[in-house]
């Protein structure tokens, strides 16, 4: 088992007092900036609470990313984009297109066949 050194102590001591100081100033602490995370805290704003969300990594969006193929930056606005995470939204998604509706974020439609193909599918035997 790793043993503790006294920078270790530093740290989780350090850290405790961060969180306490957090959860004193703040109604609420989110864990994560994924789409859970931020439309909790969304929601939470709306309620009038104050929120902070704590985020392990440098960016938000959880595993929702894309990469810009032409710069190979992530997590960008840009119409050169792959998308390696979280992207397509069906009719079931309710909830997410509504927040999206109500956030202004523009989704399109688009299908996996044409509709010609959809026309001419046979039934399965
Ligand atoms: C390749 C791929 C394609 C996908 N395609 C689709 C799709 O087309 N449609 C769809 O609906 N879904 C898709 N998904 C799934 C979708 O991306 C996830 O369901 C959604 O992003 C999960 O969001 P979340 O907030 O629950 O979790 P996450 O996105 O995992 O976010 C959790 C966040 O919490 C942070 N975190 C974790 N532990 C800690 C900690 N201890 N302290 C601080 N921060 C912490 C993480 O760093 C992360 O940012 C896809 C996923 C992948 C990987």
């Amino acid at each position: 088992m790793a043993k503790w050194t006294m920078t270790h102590f530093v740290l989780s001591a350090a850290l405790g007092h961060a969180l306490a100081y957090l959860a004193t100033s703040v109604d609420v602490l989110v864990v994560g900036a994924g789409q859970a995370g931020m439309s909790a805290a969304y929601a939470l704003r709306k309620m009038g609470l104050s929120v902070q969300i704590l985020e392990a990594t440098d960016h938000v969006g959880g595993r929702t990313r894309n990469v810009d193929v032409r710069t190979g930056q992530s997590d960008v606005e840009t119409d050169d984009v792959i998308e390696i995470g979280g992207t397509w939204l069906s009719p079931e998604h309710s909830a997410a297109l509504r927040l999206a509706t109500e956030l202004g974020i523009e989704v399109f439609n688009a299908s996996f066949v044409t509709a010609s193909e959809a026309s001419n599918a046979q039934e399965p035997a």
